[in-house]
């Protein structure tokens, strides 16, 4: 077999435009462009208001099987079939998520697809890009600094110390992090408290910011933050602290998407990336509407599989931005299909015909969830080195038997050249006309039905138990008015339960919710199964030990 050099030096390796040459493909001159050098820059605010009234072009959304812990590739195949789009004649540009620093420097290394199918400067949009990250923790952090100040000034909101939910971020993984004391060293120093930092992209304000239409809605979603509780049980906002300004202020760049292209020369939107659990896990609803604007095709993506990235797609990100995909792009591979039925982790590179057949369960209830959102969807088979003919045939022979498009996808290896299949079966599905999009629930109902249709209509559970604490937060959310909201659910990637080992199409099961979180200015009640993380750990040999750099500012080890 051919060998295929590293992400980073295939990108290095690469031929970039000027930036400005990537905007006239979309219509944009050096004007339209807040240039941050010469490969990357933001829209500036006046696009919109020139474009809005256009008429939106196609949009893609590109999803995939309940993952691996290695990811799927669909970000690549987001990039590659932006690519292919174009190379068979549409103009298409892709919208993704911003990578967040502190798993790179842990354990993913990059996050900007992969191959000969991703965004570029690979290394800037890997570590401080255009400073969006930055920019959220410093509006997030003088929101902490306000409420503590707050307390220290005789605390007139009469805010209970011990009920603070907004905690400080940091984008970086560290676990020493996520439980602190503040406020130590006496009556000059603050209140002492419990507090704890969270990761940026799990941050309210990086939620927020990918679902604003504007400044205007983003200040008010700010105002509606629930930072605390006073002692008499009742919530703190951040606009009852007055901050709300001075933290919009702080993003007033940030809102605005960034501008990037692949190692084709597709011009990408690469902007904001909320985590995926406890937020909607899509990039910048901003971006994909001027994308849309701009373009005959936008590919976007959503994290994690159908249950949960494309579910939140829809129900969430959609909603809010009025979005209507149209068509689907499910990515599936067979080393995951695989693990999905039972073929162990260290022998996913090997033939497994056997494993492949019991693990199609997972590819087939995300297909009918496909199905029963309305949306015309084709399976992309993103195809590995290890891959073995016979396993490929087998899956496509499965897909075409029950009727489902499919298209093998080699964008990994060849780019744009590699997807152009997929490409062609895109098109066709999205001049088809055939989508339309169905919601599973209405924002209207009350909170536990509409944790019980995700449940069932999306990852077949029989029902949905409740903690007692659970049971006492949705009364009392319904009380406070913030039950009309949608649901984000924070749930294991991995499987279509809440219990990481059941793999492929688990059946007779329950979920549990353990906890329930109010994200009232990002506008959605998080419902929380199992232990979600918001501060990552380091893993004992960090992708960190072999990242460097050379005299000549040459970079090293982000894959
Ligand atoms: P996801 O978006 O699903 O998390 P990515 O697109 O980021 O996945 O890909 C995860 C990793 O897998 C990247 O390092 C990428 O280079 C690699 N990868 C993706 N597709 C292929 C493929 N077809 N063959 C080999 N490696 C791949």
């Amino acid at each position: 077999a051919k060998t295929i050099p590293s992400d980073i030096e295939i990108a290095q390796q690469a031929e970039k435009k000027p930036i400005t040459e990537i905007a006239e493909k979309i219509g944009l001159s050096e004007d339209d462009l807040e240039l941050y050098g010469k490969y990357k820059a933001k829209l500036s605010s006046d696009v919109w208001n020139r474009i809005k009234t256009r008429q939106d072009g196609r949009l893609v959304l590109v999803t995939a099987i309940s993952p691996t812990p290695a990811g799927e590739g669909k970000s690549t195949v987001t990039v590659g079939l932006g690519q292919a789009l174009n190379k068979i004649g549409k103009q298409a540009v892709v919208a993704l998520r911003e990578p967040s620093l502190g798993p790179s420097m842990g354990i993913k290394g990059g996050a900007a697809g992969g191959g000969y199918s991703q965004v570029l400067p690979m290394e800037d949009i890997n570590l401080h890009f255009t400073g969006d990250f930055h920019a959220i923790t410093s509006a997030h952090n003088a929101i902490s600094a306000v409420i503590d100040n707050h307390i220290h000034r005789e605390n007139e909101l009469n805010i209970d110390p011990r009920r603070i939910v907004w905690k400080r971020v940091l984008d970086l993984n560290d676990r020493a992090l996520r439980h602190i004391v503040v406020g130590l060293g006496g009556k000059a120093h603050g209140m002492p408290r419990e507090d704890g930092f969270d990761i940026t992209v799990a941050s309210e304000l990086m939620a927020i910011l990918c679902l604003a239409r504007d400044l205007e809605d983003l200040k008010e979603r700010i105002g509606r933050v629930v930072v605390a509780y006073r002692f008499n049980g009742s919530p703190v906002t951040v606009s009852d602290l007055g901050v709300e300004g001075a933290a919009t202020l702080l993003l007033k760049n940030a809102i605005q998407p960034n501008l990037v292209q692949t190692l084709e020369n597709t011009p990408a939107f690469v902007h904001g990336g909320p985590f995926a659990n406890i937020a909607h896990g899509c990039n910048s609803l901003t971006a994909t509407r001027h994308a849309l604007k701009l373009s005959e095709y936008t590919v976007t993506e959503a994290g994690f599989g159908v249950d949960l990235g494309a579910e939140k797609f829809i129900h969430i990100k959609s909603r809010s931005g009025n979005l209507k995909p149209d068509v689907a792009v499910i990515v599936a591979t067979v080393r995951a299909l695989k693990m999905h039925g039972g073929a162990p982790k260290e022998e996913l590179t090997r033939p497994h015909l056997q494993a492949l057949r019991q693990g199609m369960g997972n590819l087939e209830r995300h297909l009918e969830t496909m199905k029963n959102f309305g949306l015309a969807h084709v399976v992309a088979i993103n195809r590995f080195p290890t891959d073995t003919e016979e396993e490929l045939n087998f899956l496509r022979h499965w897909c075409q038997e029950r009727g489902v498009s499919v298209a093998l996808t080699e964008v990994w290896e060849k780019g744009g050249a590699g997807g152009e299949a997929l490409a062609r079966e895109v098109v066709r599905l999205a001049e088809s006309g055939r989508s339309r999009l169905r919601p599973l629930y209405d924002p209207e109902q009350p909170v536990r039905a509409k944790i019980a249709a995700i449940a069932q209509k999306v990852y077949g559970a029989d029902g949905v138990d409740y903690t007692p604490e659970a049971e006492k937060q949705i009364d009392e959310f319904e009380a406070n008015g913030w039950g009309d909201l949608p649901i984000c659910m924070a749930k294991t990637q991995y499987s279509l339960s809440d219990n990481p080992r059941l793999l492929g199409r688990p059946e007779k099961f329950r979920i549990q919710v353990r906890e329930l979180r109010p994200s009232i200015g990002a506008g959605f009640l998080v419902a929380l199964t199992g232990n979600m993380l918001t501060m990552p750990g380091l893993p004992k040999k960090p992708a960190a030990l072999g990242m460097d750099v050379d005299a000549e500012g040459r970079v090293y080890g982000l894959f």
